[in-house]
């Protein structure tokens, strides 16, 4: 039993039932960014109790309770990341995989705030090519 995904579960006020520790396990050794249907594929194998609905389900209550950031950065498809530390994301535009991004000094990003908002989340994406396809890419 992973004791370090009991743990994060545990911290964010989650119960941690064996499907929600299968996933958490899951996403904090498989910093790839997946999304539902990968996190889905690759854990059914080993636990054939469970179904899509659960992973869905279990993804909404971890990004609702914040023990893990969800990702829009195609604008299609969610991707979930155990990673919560502030990171930007880059997406390559050929291959579509998923990097992480630390920028020099992020914390915390400054900016004027005139009307007072009261901010709660940042997400910071960027695009462009990863060196396997910027060379078959012609420019
Ligand atoms: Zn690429
Ligand atoms: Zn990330």
């Amino acid at each position: 039993m992973n004791t370090e995904a009991k743990s994060r579960l545990l911290k964010f006020g989650v119960k941690p039932s064996l499907h929600r520790l299968a996933i958490m396990e899951y996403l904090m050794s498989n910093l790839i960014h997946p999304t539902a249907d990968h996190i889905y594929n690759s854990l059914f194998p080993f636990i054939p109790t469970l179904s899509k609905t659960t992973v869905y389900n279990i993804l909404k209550l971890f990004e609702e309770k914040k023990v893990i950031a969800a990702i829009v950065i195609d604008g299609k498809n969610t991707r979930y990341d155990a990673d919560i530390s502030q990171h930007a994301h880059f997406q390559c535009r050929k291959c579509g995989v998923v990097h992480d991004l630390r920028l020099n000094d992020m914390a915390p990003v400054t900016m004027d705030n005139p009307d007072n908002l009261i901010l709660d989340d940042c997400h910071i994406y960027f695009r462009g090519y990863c060196p396997d396809c910027v060379k078959s890419v012609s420019r």
